[in-house]
């Protein structure tokens, strides 16, 4: 699918909504998906910014109480830069391929990736309230992979068979965009599998959508049997204001530990004095700081890229600053590789 920015229809008509549809499904709807609104609501002229003219299936995507936490009038926002498709994205550069970690051969099963020891992800849902710009996955073949409507029996017989297997991690697209009744069920057979231990959930949406984080997530949340780790994915402090911060407060009092992982990005956090902000605002609000990855080499964001030299001499500053336990650790994830490598 081709999207020319330039002629993109306004927002696009809403899914039909009743009384009973949450109120998070309804912000998902609503949020922008035309680079000019978002920009026109921002102060900013879109004549001043060089826009992608085509985004390669991967249209602009932005929830608006994400942009509502974006400055106004300034075209360098650490969070606008990290959602909007600018030109840069259309050019190839050399080692930025479609499949940069090696996704599509740790296949283990429909929607079933197995790379390391006694943890594996699950593929839940191909959809995500925004579209990062940098995100790996932006090629990831869904549908073909399986990992969306609910074909998760081959998944969970996979997950059965196998008693190394102690934690199973819900990735996507976002998982937390995937309805609770879903979500409840197969969580539920999980938990009926006596050697799985842990649920992760890794989730841009507490940051992105916090009115996700609602009573019925909170419902089958808070009665699992499995121990939950929940992994936000923040990059700049300006991401967590007091709406986010009472979202994870929310997670956290249904007995979630927190984590945090962030991509360093070139025009977004590459900076240790951002990143010790972004560790502080993160530990203010509950959540350790876990990871902080190098850019995976996917085709459109190589101008994201902080080379690995000058990403270690942020890291070596920001240890300076902080107390080890705000320090994440600088990871690159490699195909075939047995564990996220860390960069020293
Ligand atoms: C990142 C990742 C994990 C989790 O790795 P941790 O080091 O445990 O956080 C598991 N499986 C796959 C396929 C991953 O990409
Ligand atoms: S929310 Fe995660 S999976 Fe979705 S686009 Fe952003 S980085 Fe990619």
């Amino acid at each position: 699918m081709i999207a020319e920015m330039s002629k993109a229809p306004p927002t696009a008509p809403l899914p039909p909504t009743s009384p009973s549809t949450p109120a998070w499904q309804r912000a998902l709807a609503e949020g922008y998906r035309d680079a000019a609104a978002l920009l026109r609501d921002l102060d900013l002229d879109p004549q001043d910014l060089a826009l992608a003219q085509d985004t390669d299936g991967f249209p602009l995507r932005v929830p608006r109480s994400f942009a509502r936490r974006m400055r106004r009038g300034d075209p360098r926002d650490p969070l606008l830069r990290q959602v909007l498709p600018l030109a840069a994205e259309n050019q190839t550069a050399p080692g930025f391929v479609a499949d940069p970690v090696g996704d599509a051969a740790a296949l283990a099963a429909p929607g079933l990736l197995h790379k390391y020891h006694g943890r594996v992800l699950l593929l839940v849902g191909g959809a995500c309230a925004v579209h990062c710009r940098y995100c790996f996955r932006r090629h990831f073949p869904y549908s073909e992979a399986g990992g969306r409507a609910g074909e998760w029996g081959e998944a969970l017989d996979r997950v059965t068979a196998d008693e190394r297997i102690r934690e199973v991690i819900l990735s996507g697209g976002d998982p937390l965009a995937v309805s609770d009744t879903r979500l409840a069920a197969l969580v539920h057979g999980l938990e009926a599998v006596p050697h799985v231990q842990r649920l992760r959930i890794h989730t841009r949406l507490p940051v992105v959508l916090p009115c996700r984080i609602d009573d019925a997530l909170l419902a089958w949340l808070g009665r699992t049997r499995l121990q939950v780790v929940v992994v936000i994915h923040a990059n700049h402090g300006n991401e967590i204001d007091d709406e986010v911060t009472a979202a994870l407060a929310r997670l956290q009092g249904a007995g979630a530990t927190l984590l945090n992982q962030s991509v360093l990005l070139r025009g977004v956090n590459d900076d240790d004095a951002v990143l010790a902000a972004l560790s502080e605002k993160l530990f203010d609000a509950g959540v350790l700081p876990y990871y902080l990855h190098l850019l995976d080499r996917v085709q459109g964001a190589a101008h994201f890229e902080v080379p690995e030299a000058e990403a270690l001499a942020i890291h070596r500053a920001l240890m300076a600053r902080l107390p080890g336990y705000l320090v994440p650790r600088l990871v690159r994830e490699k195909a075939g590789g047995m564990y996220k490598e860390p960069v020293t």
